[in-house]
């Protein structure tokens, strides 16, 4: 569950009355701020705060939305994980696989869609972090591959977003195994010269950061955003010291040369197209011409 859906509640002293009459869900209290949003104005306004911009996580769908012009075409949907290891922590990790896919009517943590953002076609692919935590296993691989090689064939550019604790333990080596195979199909749409950028949400961290996420033409991430490989906690663990003010959050690592550009949501789509037209990926026969 996101840690945001635990905040609603209504702005009103809870009489017995008032907790019948405002229904669950209605409101949401920003996290940063402390404003009481209005459930409705906050996907109005791309689920981004109106007083001071905190940025709240998106579902993959409401992530699509946002980015094509209308309607998309999706692929892929029903491709689920077989457990491969028969794995099992806290519980069985098909269970674990059951209750999320019943949670959140998707059968992985990736949507992948062919539409147009602004007119110009493209693949985009955005992760689902109430899906285990958006987490890369063997689904999620396969999937972004079949969007890049589906761009490859139309020549258009790709869009990943990511939002991800990284790679999917329960199904070990083959998760990281996903790494590489991404990398060698973006490796593939960079000899044909078609663009892929990445837009890095919060958070991004693990095996995804250390590979098709850093591997942008352009890499774009959301404000105050959480990006490393290792979390923070583990880092100063392991190395023994505080870290710095901000350490790991978009603004700080655009600083430090890790990121092209930090871009409010609201600027997003507009942004991406922009970079896309210079890019040439609105006339798909300049691009790739050189294959
Ligand atoms: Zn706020």
């Amino acid at each position: 569950m996101p840690w945001f859906k635990k905040e609603r509640k209504a702005p009103i002293a809870a009489t017995k009355e008032t907790q019948v009459r405002v229904p669950e869900g209605l409101w949401i209290k920003c996290p940063s701020c402390a404003q009481i949003i209005y459930n409705k104005d906050l996907v109005a306004n791309l689920h981004v705060c109106g007083k001071c911009g905190h940025h709240f996580r998106m579902t993959a769908e409401e992530r699509l939305r946002s980015l094509f012009d209308g309607e998309w075409q999706e692929y892929d949907a029903e491709l689920t994980s077989t457990d491969p290891l028969g794995f099992t922590d806290t519980k069985p990790y098909r269970d674990r696989l059951a209750s999320s896919i019943k949670a959140t009517g998707r059968r992985d943590a990736i949507v992948t869609a062919s539409g147009t953002l602004d007119g110009i076609r493209l693949q985009i692919a955005a992760m689902e972090y109430t899906f285990i935590g958006g987490s890369m296993g063997v689904v999620m691989g396969e999937k972004i591959t079949r969007a890049i090689e589906r761009a490859l064939a139309e020549k258009s550019a790709v869009i990943i977003v990511s939002c991800s604790g990284g790679a999917r333990m329960m199904e070990g080596a083959l998760s990281l195994m996903q790494m590489a195979k991404v990398s060698a199909a973006l490796a593939r749409l960079d000899r044909a010269r078609l663009p892929y950028l990445s837009v890095l949400t919060d958070p991004t961290t693990g095996g995804v950061t250390a590979s098709f996420a850093m591997l942008g033409d352009l890499n774009i991430a959301e404000p105050k955003a959480l990006i490393g490989f290792a979390g923070p906690r583990v880092i100063e663990q392991t190395i023994r010291q505080k870290l710095p003010e901000g350490f790991q959050r978009s603004e700080f690592l655009i600083e430090h040369g890790m990121l092209d550009l930090v871009v409010d949501r609201r600027e997003l789509k507009a942004t991406i197209a922009r970079a896309l037209r210079f890019m040439r990926a609105d006339k798909p026969d300049a691009a790739g011409s050189s294959q």
